[in-house]
């Protein structure tokens, strides 16, 4: 299904899971524990699965391996992300021509980070220099549905929040159908984000991102990388019980819960889970909220 579509006609808020392409050794193995816990979570009938596109290009081939495989094995649409990172135009065709062949219809368009060791984005030769460029050149290319990237508590690269907004604007006037958030735990930021976009004229659904804390250890390189603000209460409540581990995912689920719950209410168009590869956080919020 096109994403358009999938927002469109869900009665229900749909429900859609984020994947990552295992690495390191024995990565075979570690891609059929992933299909096992995907196949707990099909019981949620996900609108689709994403698949994470390893920072500078690092995944691309298992990206579109898990896609195929999600495909096939799930009977789920699978949505991989892309970013330009490192690529010419002729690359960014010849890989879009390979998601096609595949019977894809969507994909997640991002510019991506500046590879590790430089502190900016640098063109590629003859590439592009932001997502709305990308997401322009996939929309005159190809028949593709195109998401993109939200960030409620901006884009660590930009100044102020409006000026984000205004950016995240040229990449819905370029032809995107569908913006997903970065994660975020304080609500307050993702309403906000609502008003200032709608403000801006931008009308197409807003899926919030959701990750459910598992682990202090997480939680702490979670701040540190997206620089997401955690309320005051839940991370004293982290702090108390950090060195027990159940204490911990019990806490994070049901505050997952609760703020899922507030987003519903609230009739956010869906629910975008990070599952970090794994079903039981997932598993215990969307049994909870009974979707
Ligand atoms: P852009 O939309 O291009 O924005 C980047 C910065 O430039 C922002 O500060 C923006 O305000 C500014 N900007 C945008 N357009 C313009 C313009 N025309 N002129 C001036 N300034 C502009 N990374 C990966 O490597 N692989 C993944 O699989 C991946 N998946 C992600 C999934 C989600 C849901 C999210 C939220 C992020 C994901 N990322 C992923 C991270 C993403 O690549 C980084 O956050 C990256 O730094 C920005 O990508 P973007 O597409 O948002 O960039």
């Amino acid at each position: 299904m096109r994403l358009k579509d999938i927002y469109q006609k869900s009665k229900k808020p749909a429900i859609s899971f984020e994947i990552f392409p295992p690495k390191g050794e024995r990565v075979e193995e570690k891609i059929d524990a992933l299909f096992e816990e995907l196949t707990i979570l099909s019981k949620f009938k996900p609108s689709y699965i994403s698949v994470t596109y390893g920072a500078g290009g690092s995944t691309r081939q298992k990206t579109l391996e898990l896609v195929k495989r999600i495909k096939k094995d799930l009977n789920v649409c699978p949505i991989p992300h892309f970013t330009c990172v490192g690529l010419s135009r002729p690359e960014i065709s010849s890989y879009l021509k390979n998601i096609q062949e595949l019977g894809i219809n969507n994909i997640l368009a991002l510019r991506g980070d500046p590879p590790k060791g430089e502190e900016k984005f640098i063109k590629p030769k003859d590439g592009f220099g932001y997502a709305n460029e990308l997401v322009e050149y996939i929309k005159s290319s190809t028949n593709l549905n195109i998401a993109v990237a939200g960030y409620p508590e901006k884009h660590q690269e930009c100044t102020c929040l409006d000026e984000d907004i205004l950016n995240l604007k040229r990449k819905v006037n370029a032809g995107a159908s569908v913006i997903l958030t970065q994660l975020f735990y304080d609500n307050k930021f993702f309403f906000e984000y609502l008003e200032k976009t709608k403000q801006a004229g931008i009308d197409i659904p807003i899926v919030p991102g959701i990750l459910p804390i598992s682990s202090y250890k997480q939680i702490e390189r979670i701040i540190s990388l997206s620089g997401c603000k955690v309320p005051d209460s839940l991370m004293e409540k982290l702090e108390k019980y950090k060195d027990n581990k159940d204490d911990i995912k019990k806490i994070g689920a049901e505050y997952a819960v609760k703020q899922c719950s507030e987003l519903i209410d609230s009739k956010a168009p869906g629910l975008h889970i990070y599952t970090l590869n794994k079903s039981e956080a997932t598993s215990v919020i969307l049994d909870a909220l009974n979707l």
